[in-house]
């Protein structure tokens, strides 16, 4: 068994103003990082355009018409602030659903161990009636809820190891009692929300916020201490990552210490979990990580180390 990688040309066309930093780029610096020959094993797909059914499962049907239609013929259109619209994002947000949605197909059908979907927009911060941060749909969540209501899965786990937390996955999820969602987070950050207290509907998110500063220490505590236990004595039968890199030392945009190495450590560590309870079934999709370097170096530990455990 090997790595799936899912990827589409459609994922550069969702272009952002200059000096944005959720940027075209991203994807270019990891796909060079990929290219090196370590990685010729992985089994290397394109990612389809997402299902709208699959996207109503997460958002009404008038905030996917209000995307559609905020898409702009030339230039940019402003949705917040930080989130913004090119002409190509739609196809681009569609390509990103719909690549950890054939991600979680592949694995569940055994024709890969596991997998990494390398997309844009990301998704962690897309709430069900409302883009945000850099996001325009709940890509994970809505991955997960697929795996629900196409597989017949009873309990999937969304773990979420960005410096953000992830709102929009917790709105999304909030009423779900067949996905944990679990998330480390730098707090205070944006988006705000992560506290400890918030908990779900049926106490089945966990939030571990971490202090700026911090780094290998309180994440292994917030990780092996907390999350993962509370994840594995649930015994999901999926696990789904929001692989953000950007809680690393040289990310811009945050103050969470963590090294390259720390992500092949977490990587190693879900990868356990998942093979104590379900056969090592492990999707994972690219949510932030700004510092292009920072950004390569990690996502190619992180898929070296999903080669390794699933080969
Ligand atoms: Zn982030």
């Amino acid at each position: 068994m090997t790595t799936a990688l899912f990827s589409h040309p459609d994922c550069l066309q969702h272009v952002n103003p200059p000096g944005h930093p959720e940027q075209v780029a991203r994807i270019k610096a990891i796909e060079a990082a990929l290219a090196n020959p370590i990685f010729d094993g992985l089994d290397r797909r394109a990612a389809p355009l997402g299902a709208e059914d699959a996207i109503r499962r997460a958002h009404p049907k008038a905030q996917i018409d209000a995307i559609r239609e905020v898409i702009p013929d030339t230039g940019w259109a402003r949705i917040d602030p930080d989130t913004t619209a090119s002409p190509g994002s739609w196809n681009a947000a569609l390509r990103a659903v719909g690549g950890v949605c054939a991600a979680v197909d592949a694995v569940l059908a055994g024709e890969v161990a596991n997998a990494f979907v390398a997309t844009r927009p990301p998704g962690h911060h897309a709430e069900r009636a409302n883009a945000m941060g850099f996001c325009l749909f709940s890509n994970i969540a809505i991955a997960a809820l697929h795996a629900l209501e196409t597989h017949g899965l009873n309990r999937v786990a969304v773990l979420d190891f960005d410096v953000h937390h992830g709102n929009g996955t917790q709105d999304v999820l909030w009423n779900e009692s067949r996905v944990h969602f679990a998330s480390s987070h730098q707090m205070p950050l944006f988006p705000g929300t992560g506290a400890a207290h918030e908990k779900g509907a049926y106490l089945q998110i966990r939030n571990v916020p971490l202090r700026a500063g911090t780094g290998r220490e309180a994440m292994q505590a917030a990780w092996e201490g907390e999350i993962l236990p509370w994840v594995k004595e649930w015994t999901p039968e999926l696990v789904l990552i929001s692989a953000g890199f950007d809680a690393h030392r040289a990310d811009p945009l945050a103050g969470l210490h963590w090294t390259t190495e720390d992500f092949g450590w977490i990587t190693h560590r879900i990868c356990d979990l998942a093979d104590d309870c379900c056969g090592g079934k492990v999707v994972s999709t690219l949510e932030g990580g700004y510092d292009l370097e920072a950004l390569a170096d990690s996502v190619g530990l992180h898929v070296e180390v999903l080669m390794e455990r699933g080969a």
